[in-house]
């Protein structure tokens, strides 16, 4: 490490609040898949942000929208027309089943809308008693009160309580089990396509078919959290498109900017429309910057066809790792979609993720035991070689001395 990182490091415990835990680089440029760190080390980052740049780090196209658009206005007030918002939200729209589009700042906060907006249509439809919401066991959906409740994971919400109340937990992939929790006060089923933080888990085809079925039936609202899983890195455009299955809201943040902070909750014109003056806002959400770097997003997506790429490069990454790994018998199998990949081992992953970035490859790691690689959708088979590789020889070596879970 550095002095500067060193310094970095040591002011950092001194003033920077110790919910990160500790940081040992300090990244200070980023092109496609690669990042430098400040001693001038090359990595090929397979996080990607956590599944923000899509387009890898720094895209010209986006870059160019941006400055663009901070020479001309860098913010205006939501009491005023955003004619960049309104081109996102149509351009969106277009995209998916969705008839509008509310932009905020981040995934905690879309997801926040997404619970006010369940509530208040089945409220305004139903009645005063329908507020309950189903979500899942290893579902990750924020930070905020209400979406660390909707989190069905006991460490998120730890410490946080009396937490709010109208969230109910059924289990991934059991259709039953969410069955079993439909009441009178039941007003949506809210669920990630594929869950990130829980595993890299893919939803079966009968389940997301049977829960659009289920929602149908007692008149919920279904809500895909698209947050990690969206913006192409399924394969398709959105995680939903590959089960051919439409959700009534879906949420989206990471990648729709690239980078730059930016959330947008779509939903069908009926669902929308109950959000009357005064329900809901933001002072930044749907800003002329965000949205210009959004619109260059989505521009890029469809010119360069990055939901293809990323089914492509998904099936390459996943048969390099499976050739690669075969035969390590702490290797369990691949998770995931497209290029949300998991990587199930017999033991911890943090020893694993370590040496990866020692050896210059940026991953980490979820639930103990699944590696995650989420890598720009912009990534070379080169790239994804070098990754398999690298994975083989670190895990092989690490089989020795690693720990059961
Ligand atoms: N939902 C999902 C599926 C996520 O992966 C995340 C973040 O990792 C969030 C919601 C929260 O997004 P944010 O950190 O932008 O609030």
């Amino acid at each position: 490490m550095s002095l500067k990182t060193d310094l970095c490091k040591e002011t950092a415990s001194e003033c920077v609040f110790p919910n990160y835990g500790i940081r040992n680089i300090v990244l200070t440029g980023g092109k496609g898949t690669r990042v430098w760190d400040s001693d001038g080390r090359e990595y090929l980052d397979f996080l990607a942000g956590i599944s923000v740049n899509n387009l890898g780090h720094c895209p010209d196209r986006v870059i160019e929208a941006i400055r663009a658009q901070v020479g001309e206005l860098m913010h205006c007030s939501n009491l005023y027309l955003v004619p960049q918002q309104v081109e996102l939200a149509q351009r969106l729209c277009e995209l998916c089943f969705a008839d509008k589009a509310f932009f905020a700042n981040s995934g905690a906060e879309v997801n926040e809308g997404a619970i006010k907006l369940a509530r208040l249509y089945s409220k305004a439809k139903f009645g005063e008693n329908r507020y309950e919401i189903i979500t899942l066991r290893n579902s990750f959906h924020g930070r905020t009160l209400a979406t660390l409740t909707a989190t069905g994971q006991d460490k998120i919400q730890k410490g946080f309580e009396p937490l709010p109340v109208g969230f109910r937990y059924g289990i991934f992939n059991d259709l039953e089990s969410v069955r079993a929790l439909v009441t009178d006060l039941t007003c949506a089923v809210m669920i990630e396509p594929v869950q990130g933080e829980g595993g890299v888990t893919a939803a079966s085809p009968e389940f997301i078919n049977g829960l659009r079925e289920l929602c149908d039936t007692h008149n919920l609202l279904l809500i895909f959290d698209e947050i990690q899983c969206g913006m192409a890195r399924s394969g398709k455009m959105f995680a939903h498109q590959v089960y051919g299955v439409e959700p009534d809201i879906m949420t989206l943040a990471k990648a729709l900017g690239n980078g730059l902070p930016i959330g947008a909750m779509l939903a069908r014109r009926e669902v929308a429309d109950v959000m009357q003056p005064g329900t809901h806002g933001s002072t930044f959400g749907g800003g002329p910057v965000a949205c210009a770097a959004a619109l260059a997003v989505l521009d890029e997506m469809r010119d360069s066809a990055i939901p293809e790429r990323a089914a492509k490069m998904g099936d390459y990454l996943r048969s390099g790792i499976e050739n690669a790994l075969r035969g390590l018998p702490v290797f369990k199998g691949l998770r995931g979609l497209g290029l949300m990949v998991g990587i199930e081992l017999a033991c911890e992953g943090a020893e694993i993720v370590k040496k990866c970035q020692e050896h210059g490859v940026l991953i980490n790691c979820t639930m103990g035991n699944v590696l995650r690689l989420l890598p720009p959708l912009t990534v070379t088979e080169e790239e994804c070689d070098q990754v398999s590789d690298l994975l083989a020889l670190i895990i092989a070596d690490h089989a020795f001395s690693a720990h059961p879970v």
